[in-house]
């Protein structure tokens, strides 16, 4: 195959970020990750190269992925970092991390004028999706450089979709936010009030997802609630970052967004009660306790 890409950088090897440049290597990607990353030994196990600086992860990269929590971290790792120094004109730049599309936006700008074309492709899917290669990918960027990605997106995710110029995949990413942030909240009141009115939970799981208010979030956190199991996953203060960007987006464009403001709040209270390193399901545990629900 002609002009296949071969050598993939991959920077923010976290909870999301190891599975996926795990599944790059099984693709048969060469990749380059930071010596310095906590998952750094077990990447270079499964056949990854250590690099010393982001610096020459970007120079010596076809394709340079990020996988970080947030804007400022991107920024940082970009700008000051050795990213931006390091990237030779002709690399493809894909940050996979969920941020404001602001910023999306500026990152396409900065790096378009080094000839560094960008795409914004944040996931959705969570750590199971990252383990089992499939997540959604929802990209914002040029039609030319999300062509180039494609192959590289099919060995992460199953559901990939090109939503539009700079910033949109974030905008994308920014309503799958909100909707799952309210139904965890819908899933999380739904069970405290079957667990004090004495119904089971489990059955009460087993028959709703049957019918009309099914969803994987009454799936899979349905399930961590009755397990007590809320270990992250998804750390709640990261989906509190998310709503930040929710609402920030629906103040531009003055969209009144009553239930994301809710549960934003919601957040803040589960933070401010240390379910911060959390996954978000254990919004639940804030709802028991406003309920006195005490085991
Ligand atoms: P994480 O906190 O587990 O991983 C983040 C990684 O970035 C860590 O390895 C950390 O060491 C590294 N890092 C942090 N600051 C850095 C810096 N300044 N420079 C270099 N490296 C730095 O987070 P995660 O759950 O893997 O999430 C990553 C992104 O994906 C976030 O934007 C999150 O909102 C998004 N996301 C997460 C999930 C999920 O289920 N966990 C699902 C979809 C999207």
């Amino acid at each position: 195959m002609e002009n296949k890409v071969k050598t993939i950088g991959f920077i923010g090897l976290g909870l999301m970020g190891k599975a996926m440049a795990l599944n790059l290597i099984k693709a048969g990607y060469e990749l380059l990750v930071f010596r310095g990353s906590k998952a750094s030994g077990e990447l270079e196990k499964s056949g990854a190269e250590l690099v010393d600086s982001y610096g020459a992860i970007a120079e010596r990269s076809e394709v340079l992925i990020t996988m970080l929590p947030d804007a400022p971290e991107v920024e940082s790792v970009v700008y000051s970092g050795g990213v931006l120094a390091g990237i030779k004109a002709g690399t493809l730049f894909i940050d996979m991390s969920t941020i404001a599309p602001a910023v999306s936006i500026k990152l396409n700008r900065d790096l378009g004028e080094r000839k560094v074309e960008a795409l914004d492709a944040p996931v959705s899917g969570g750590q199971v999706g990252a383990e089992a290669a499939t997540l959604s990918i929802m990209v914002g960027g040029r039609e030319s450089a999300f062509k180039r990605a494609l192959p590289i997106f099919n060995a992460m995710g199953k559901n990939i979709v090109h939503i539009g110029q700079a910033g949109a995949g974030q905008t994308a990413k920014a309503c799958n936010q909100l909707i799952v942030g309210m139904t965890i909240q819908a899933v999380a009141e739904a069970f405290a009030l079957a667990k004090k009115a004495g119904v089971d939970q489990t059955k009460l799981r087993e028959v709703l997802l049957g019918g009309f208010a099914q969803s994987r979030i009454l799936d899979l956190h349905g399930n961590r609630i009755i397990n007590r199991s809320f270990e992250p996953g998804f750390r709640l203060k990261l989906h509190r970052k998310d709503m930040n960007i929710v609402l920030q987006t629906g103040k531009e464009l003055a969209v009144p967004l009553y239930g994301a403001s809710l549960i934003a709040a919601q957040m803040d209270a589960a933070i401010a009660n240390g379910k911060g390193d959390l996954d978000h399901s254990a919004l639940a545990l804030l709802i028991e306790r406003l309920a006195g629900i005490t085991d």
